[in-house]
């Protein structure tokens, strides 16, 4: 097995919960004579072999963002002027997750601070509000699948969105909202690691880890005019999750 594949043999293990692995060392590797014995080897003593946590205990956002630091993990850091780590409420019980920074947000170091932005924040506190619910932007937490602009605001590639997983994976373990909306379909498939659009999952609860997820139109391709038939159909989502969350 090569370290890729054993990499991704952890991971598997780590999404399973399993904590912890135990390593035997091979018989024949150590007792290479036992190739032709016929009696079996003892059993070796197991060693035990903690997996390194991907979320330190008591992490918190500050922390976190510590950790990325001026990050230069991957290429999108020789373009971008600001991360854009994420903002609102750090004890939020919905967070939304985009896709990655635009101009707008790559020169403010703000999420949805552009015109896709305003629409959120639009749906976000109108919706509540014709619902009933009390709920304005700084009540939720928005972050990004990637924290560094892509260069003309091009789809993340995998990589990118690989390395810069640790930290959504911590901030979303940091926070532990009672539900997600995934903005868009590089976010569903971030989050729920497969290959179906938006249209296929919007609408209905999905899971990220233990977390209901809800996946719904990127409020960008809900700004263009010829979308406009599917911006009730976020509406609708966006309701399912207020009532959710906030009921
Ligand atoms: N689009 C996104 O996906 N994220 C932002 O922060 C802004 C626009």
């Amino acid at each position: 097995m090569d370290r890729d594949q054993l990499r991704r043999r952890l991971e598997f293990y780590r999404d399973l919960g399993i904590k912890t692995l135990y390593r035997r060392e091979s018989a024949l590797a150590t007792a290479p004579e036992l190739l032709s014995a016929p009696e079996p080897a003892p059993e070796p003593t197991p060693v035990m072999i903690p997996l390194p946590s991907l979320e330190p205990a008591g992490d918190t956002l500050e922390k976190i963002r510590e950790d990325s630091g001026e990050c230069t993990r991957c290429r999108l850091h020789e373009q971008r002027h600001k991360i854009v780590f994420g903002s609102g409420n750090e004890r939020a019980k919905l967070v939304f997750v985009g896709e990655g920074p635009g101009a707008d947000e790559d020169e403010q170091g703000l999420p949805f601070v552009g015109r896709a932005g305003q629409l959120l924040t639009q749906m976000i506190e109108n919706t509540a509000r014709k619902e009933g619910i009390q709920l304005l932007r700084p009540d939720v937490y928005i972050c990004n699948v990637v924290k560094c602009r892509p260069p003309e605001n091009r789809t993340p590639q995998p990589d990118e969105m690989e390395i810069c997983g640790q930290f959504l994976y911590r901030q979303l373990q940091a926070i532990r909202p009672t539900a997600l909306c995934a903005l868009g379909s590089t976010a569903a498939k971030a989050l729920l690691n497969t290959k179906d659009g938006v249209t296929k999952l919007r609408g209905r609860w999905h899971k990220w880890r233990d977390i209901p997820l809800m996946v719904t139109y990127h409020p960008s391709y809900l700004l263009r005019p010829y979308n406009q038939h599917a911006k009730h159909e976020a509406w609708e989502d966006l309701k399912t999750v207020l009532h959710y969350v906030y009921d």
